[in-house]
């Protein structure tokens, strides 16, 4: 019986496996479509500055409304895309956008802080990468400090004293850098005192139990603490509501994201909660 049951479950793990499978090359096929047609679309999310309340960045975040499917995750098609190596591409495309559309704010006078973009892997690693960061600045008149990346601890895992070499040239291009999803990776807290970055940013994860289990809490203020010994600035994710808020705030976190503040938006709406955030900070 054991047999048959184990000849069950390896049927299922196929047809599964097979779906999958199925799925993916059709995503890669939609995904080839969405990119020679531009079929893509930058939504922002403000970043808070806990003691002034002002918004002191933003974060751009990529969006893909299919035309049948409907709308598709970045957390579903950016892996697909790496393996393919469709982000190149696709990032290229983000990077230039989130510059093109931050100087668009500018010119129309929109007071804009500074706009973090999200590098993958496999686009960092790309020899000319700095290069491409350096260029998408030069063709829109930006200067560095209005971008910000955001990399995860991913990019350190092969060939760790290259991606240190890179971050470094960024650096000194005065490209601001953080973090991502910080707590997560599995490598070590000691290449921490290696790195050229600035920012440390806390995965949602942590701080959705922050107030309700105390191992997440305990996390969470290890790693501030820990940052800002290293002099290093904080942001939690996913702050959805006020006793998350509260709680980072009583933990001295500096800086907040999530839907407790604002959801990302697209461009237009942005530009009008810019225009709100200025009228409301006047005297
Ligand atoms: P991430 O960079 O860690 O981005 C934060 C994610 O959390 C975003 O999901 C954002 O919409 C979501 N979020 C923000 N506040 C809240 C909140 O209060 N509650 C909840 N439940 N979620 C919140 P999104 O936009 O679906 O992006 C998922 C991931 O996909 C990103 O995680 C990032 O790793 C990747 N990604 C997004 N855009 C890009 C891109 O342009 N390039 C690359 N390479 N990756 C991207
Ligand atoms: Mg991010
Ligand atoms: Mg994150
Ligand atoms: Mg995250």
């Amino acid at each position: 019986k054991a047999k048959q049951e184990g000849r069950n479950n390896y049927q299922w793990y196929t047809n599964d496996l097979n779906l999958r499978l199925r799925e993916r090359v059709h995503l890669r096929n939609e995904l080839q479509k969405a990119i020679e047609t531009e079929a893509f679309e930058l939504y922002f999310q403000p970043k808070i500055e806990g003691c002034s309340g002002q918004v002191i960045g933003l974060e751009a975040l990529l969006r893909w409304q299919h035309p049948q499917m409907g709308f598709i995750s970045p957390a579903t098609f950016v892996p697909i895309a790496e393996d393919t190596g469709q982000i190149i591409p696709l990032s290229q495309w983000v990077l230039e956008t989130a510059c093109r559309q931050l100087r668009d704010l500018l010119q129309q006078g929109i007071a804009a802080p500074s706009v973090a973009v999200n590098i993958s892997t496999v686009q960092f690693r790309r020899i000319n990468f700095v290069k491409s960061v350096q260029s998408a600045l030069q063709k829109y008149q930006l200067k560095s400090e209005h971008l910000e990346i955001e990399i995860t601890e991913n990019v350190l895992f092969d060939n760790t004293e290259k991606a240190i070499e890179k971050l470094q040239r960024l650096k000194e291009l005065g490209v601001n850098i953080s973090i991502d999803d910080f707590g997560t990776g599995f490598s070590s807290l000691s290449y921490l005192k290696e790195l050229p970055i600035d920012t440390v940013k806390i995965d949602r994860s942590f701080v959705q139990e922050i107030n309700t289990d105390s191992r997440d809490a305990a996390i969470t203020q290890g790693i501030i603490s820990m940052a800002h010994h290293l002099r290093l600035n904080v942001v939690a994710e996913g702050v959805e509501t006020e006793q998350q808020f509260k709680f980072l705030q009583q933990s001295n976190c500096d800086q907040y994201q999530g839907y407790y503040f604002a959801k990302p938006m697209p461009f237009e709406a942005l530009k009008q909660y810019l225009m709100d955030e200025a009228a409301r900070e006047l005297p």
